[in-house]
């Protein structure tokens, strides 16, 4: 299958509220742009070298999203063009995302990482610490940064009945945290899903999987 195909059929057979981003990390611009010849605009990429490099060669029209683990001292160069940071994992980074953003007069949107999976290496806040986070004076003291809703990853097992615990686990908080009504959080988006796991996680509320493999195919790691 091209990578043509593969984006036609995931447009026609994704379920309206689901939207798909094609995760392009290590993939050439003319690979991405094979996606976007196809109709594709929402692109993810996991490091901010590579994400800003993209934006700079590729067409205006792309929502770049940031989808790995941000190092705050880098946010500066995705501030005046990332679309949704998914994988915000701590109060700390959050500050720094809302001074950047204020230095470019953006407001920038972010989803909240949560560790849902078994291991331990998956980065992303605790439920308790969510909940902490998101009722605490720091968090209300944040003007240029809004929250749309939470990101995980579950466990890479073949067990799906796990998987599918864990995507129930992320959406029954985004449910809670939804119910609270804090200032500034819209429960909207919960990004979870990925090329192995994306169909139980649209079967469990996801509004937008990220899925790299199942569209350009394998990646060569250098
Ligand atoms: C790489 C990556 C994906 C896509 O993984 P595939 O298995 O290639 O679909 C999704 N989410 C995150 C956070 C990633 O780093």
């Amino acid at each position: 299958m091209s990578i043509k195909n593969n984006i036609e059929k995931f447009t026609q057979t994704l379920p309206k509220g689901c939207r798909l981003i094609a995760v392009s990390k290590t993939q050439p611009v003319e690979k991405i742009l094979e996606a976007y010849e196809a109709g594709q605009r929402l692109f993810g990429e996991n490091k901010i070298q590579e994400l800003t490099a993209k934006y700079e060669s590729l067409p205006n029209d792309i929502e770049w999203h940031m989808i790995g683990h941000v190092q705050s001292n880098k946010v500066k160069y995705m501030a005046p063009f990332v679309h949704l940071i998914h994988s915000v994992d701590s109060l700390k980074l959050l500050a720094e995302i809302d001074r950047q953003a204020k230095k470019v007069n953006r407001t920038i949107s972010c989803l909240l990482q949560i560790h849902i999976a078994t291991e331990e290496t998956k980065f992303g806040f605790s439920e308790s610490e969510v909940l902490e986070t998101l009722q605490s004076d720091q968090f209300k003291s944040l003007a240029n940064v809004r929250i749309l809703g939470l990101m995980g990853m579950a466990t890479l097992t073949d067990d799906q009945a796990q998987i599918r615990k864990e995507f129930k686990s992320l959406k029954t908080l985004f449910e809670k945290i939804k119910s609270l009504r804090i200032p500034n959080v819209a429960m909207q988006e919960l990004s979870m899903g990925m090329s192995s796991d994306y169909k139980i996680a649209i079967e469990e509320g996801s509004t937008f999987i990220r899925v790299g493999t199942a569209i350009f195919g394998e990646r060569n790691y250098p």
